[in-house]
């Protein structure tokens, strides 16, 4: 069957606007609107119909530019409106780029059924396609900003059913390393143990087990820059709330939930997170990133340097070459006994790098252990009754436990 043919017979089914038409068309030939193909074969049709004395089809023609199109009910003669109504809902939102969708109303969706039945075409688009590329360019126009089809910052939908717009703002990612400088502080909120967060006596009706987390000292200026709703914080691991992490620090990337504004000046939020956590946390090297380096980070299994400080009770030799022991021995790790009940009770292998003397007392010692993440650096010392070996303790053949630990560097 000819283009010709096929239009014919979709005229047929009743009155059809330009762009109905030539979207059944939508596949052939390029740089073209819809419009514009229904347009160029409504006019062959009418040239041929006047040649062959065909008044049937001349009326046909004539009514189907006249009534309305029974396929998108003139949707198409409100694509200024839909564009403007689009970029009054944007205006609260700082972006530079955006995508329009639509939800299409089960009566369209039905009428575009019927149609691509009864002309059996493939070379059809469907009619949100058209409607969004049509709405999204009047917005381009209006706003100076692009479409973007793979990873926009806000989605505007087109409610057709309802008459509105709908916005899907997407997040806003910040990427930065964070040192914790005092102890007792857990990356994120930890909900009471007893109530489960809801509020009773032994939290003092906070909900929580402490008052403070790193991410809840980020959250409310982020909040407060970005104007946004609520924010997510994915750190690369974490380390014991009784630890501090030092060095250049932790990477981490925070997320701001459905944000108004997106220019934020990231050394004036540094500055005020610094500032007001006064020497609780720093965070350093805030920069934007792509959502996809959250994955990136929660995958990441770097390699880290901890300084601790252990009680013991053996020599200074004696512990000096269990050092060295357990910097060229693989040591094996069952899941230690503080995190069983949440954890599952796993073997690992894991490397420590180096392991070194900084300084040794007749009681204490501080030691610095390179290794790789993952290692219980707690157990290598005390060897968890016999769950991690070797550990100093077996090595020495004496206790020995960390009584405290510092993060100097990750990665
Ligand atoms: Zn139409
Ligand atoms: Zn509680």
């Amino acid at each position: 069957m000819t283009i010709l043919d096929t239009a014919r017979k979709i005229l047929h089914e009743g009155p059809i606007c330009d762009h109905c038409l030539g979207r059944q068309f939508a596949k052939l030939s390029t740089g073209l609107s819809n419009d514009r193909r229904g347009r160029a074969i409504k006019l062959v049709l009418a040239m041929q119909a006047s040649a062959d004395k065909d008044d049937e089809l001349l009326e046909t023609l004539k009514k189907s530019n006249e009534s309305k199109c029974w396929v998108c009910n003139d949707l198409f003669t409100h694509l200024d409106p839909w564009a403007q109504k689009v970029v009054i809902s944007l205006s609260d939102y700082e972006y530079d780029n955006f995508l329009v969708g639509t939800k299409v109303t089960g009566l369209l969706a039905e009428n575009e059924e019927i149609i691509w039945a009864e002309s059996a075409t493939t070379f059809a688009e469907p009619l949100k396609t058209e409607l969004n590329r049509e709405v999204g360019k009047r917005i381009e126009k209006l706003t100076g900003k692009k479409a973007n089809l793979k990873k926009p910052q806000i989605v505007a939908l087109l409610d057709l059913e309802n008459d509105k717009v709908e916005l899907e703002v997407n997040s806003l990612y910040i990427y930065g390393r964070y040192r914790k400088l005092i102890r007792g502080i857990p990356q994120t909120r930890w909900p009471c143990r007893e109530c489960g967060g809801s509020g009773c006596e032994r939290c003092g009706n906070t909900g929580r087990m402490y008052q403070e987390s790193v991410d809840e000292l980020i959250k409310p200026h982020l909040i407060a820059a970005a104007e946004c709703e609520d924010t997510a914080f994915h750190g690369a691991g974490r380390e014991d709330i009784d630890a501090l992490m030092l060095g250049d620090g932790r990477p981490f990337i925070v997320e701001a939930k459905k944000p108004h504004r997106r220019r934020i000046d990231l050394k004036d939020l540094e500055s005020e997170i610094n500032k007001v956590s006064n020497g609780k946390i720093e965070v350093v090297g805030l920069k934007f990133i792509e959502s996809e380096a959250v994955e990136q980070l929660k995958s990441m299994k770097a390699d880290k340097v901890y300084r601790l400080k252990i009680i013991h009770c053996t020599t200074e030799e004696k512990l000096k070459s269990s050092l060295d022991i357990i910097s060229q021995t693989p040591i094996k790790q069952n899941t230690p006994t503080r995190v069983l009940h949440r954890r599952a009770d796993l073997e690992r292998i894991r490397k420590v790098h180096s392991a070194d003397l900084e300084s040794f007392n007749e009681d204490t010692a501080v030691l610095n252990i390179n290794c790789e993440g993952g290692l219980y650096v707690k157990e290598l010392i005390s060897g968890d009754n016999g769950r991690t070996v070797p550990s100093i303790a077996s090595l020495t053949g004496s206790e020995a436990k960390v009584i405290e630990l510092e993060v100097i560097k990750v990665g």
